[in-house]
C-alpha cells in the first residue's frame, strides 16, 4: 500500500484532491480526519501541512506527496521529483514600496529583505552577487517595508493584487514553480510498481485535458 501525503486545506488541496478522483481513485477527505484509506485503490492518503510534507517524503512516512516546487526547493529535502502537475502554479518574486525606484537587483545590496523563503532567496542573491541581510518570517511578509523592519520583501505572487494592496511593486522573478508528485528516494519495487501504475493514469489525464 502507498501513503501519500496531502495538503490538508489550502492553495493545492483542492486540484489535489481533483487529479486523484479523475485518476478514479476514491477517498474521503475534509470530514477533519487525517488520514483516509482510498476504496479501490491500494493506497493511504495523510492530510498534512504542506511544509512538512517534504520531511515525511525523506523519511519514509510517506511513499508519495504533492508540493508546490517553491516548498521542496526551499526544504532541500533529498527526494525525488516524479511529475509536473501543472497547478498551483505562482512565482516567487521581490518587491519594493511602490514609490521606490528600482535600477536593478544591486539596489538590494546591503537592505532588509523579509522572505519565508531564505534559502532561495539567498542562493538567488549569492549567484547575484549581491549581500543583504534576509529576515525569514513565517507569514503576512507584505506588512514588512510599511513596519519598517524591511526595504524589500520576497514572496509568493499569482495575480499580484496582495502586493498591490500593500503598496507593493514587483520587480523581478526569482523563482517560478507550480505543483509536483515528489516520492521517497528509495521505494521498494512493490511501491515503485504502484507508482508507475498512478503516474501511467495521471499521464492519462493530463493528456486528455491538452
Ligand atoms: P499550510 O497551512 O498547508 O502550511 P500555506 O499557507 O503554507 O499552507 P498555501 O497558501 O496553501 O500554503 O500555498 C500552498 C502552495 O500553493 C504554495 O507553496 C505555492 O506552491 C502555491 N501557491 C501559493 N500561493 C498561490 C497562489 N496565489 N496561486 C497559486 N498557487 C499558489
Ligand atoms: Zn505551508
Amino acid at each position: 500500500m502507498l501513503r501519500i501525503a496531502l495538503q490538508k486545506s489550502g492553495r493545492l488541496s483542492e486540484d489535489s484532491y481533483q487529479l486523484f478522483k479523475e485518476c478514479g481513485i476514491r477517498f474521503d477527505y475534509g470530514t477533519g480526519k487525517l488520514k483516509s484509506v482510498s476504496s479501490n485503490f491500494p493506497a493511504e492518503f495523510l492530510f498534512l501541512r504542506d511544509d512538512d510534507i517534504p520531511g515525511y517524503v525523506e523519511d519514509g512516512v510517506a511513499d508519495l506527496g504533492i508540493v508546490g516546487e517553491n516548498v521542496a526547493v526551499e526544504t532541500g529535502r533529498p527526494v525525488q521529483t516524479v511529475h509536473k502537475l501543472g497547478f498551483s502554479k505562482c512565482r516567487l518574486s521581490i518587491a519594493i514600496p511602490r514609490g521606490t525606484n528600482w535600477g536593478g537587483i544591486q539596489d538590494l545590496q546591503g537592505k532588509n529583505i523579509a522572505t519565508s523563503y531564505p534559502n532561495l532567496l539567498g542562493n538567488y542573491l549569492a549567484e547575484q552577487g549581491v549581500q543583504a541581510d534576509i529576515h525569514e518570517i513565517s507569514g503576512s511578509v507584505e506588512i514588512a517595508p510599511s513596519i519598517g523592519l524591511a526595504e524589500a520583501v520576497c514572496d509568493i505572487v499569482s495575480s499580484g493584487s496582495t502586493l498591490l494592496s500593500n503598496g507593493l511593486k514587483e520587480v523581478e522573478t526569482i523563482f517560478r514553480s507550480e505543483a509536483i508528485l515528489i516520492a521517497n528516494s528509495a521505494l521498494d519495487a512493490e511501491k515503485q510498481a504502484l507508482v508507475d501504475k498512478l503516474l501511467f493514469r495521471i499521464k492519462s489525464v493530463q493528456a486528455a485535458k491538452n
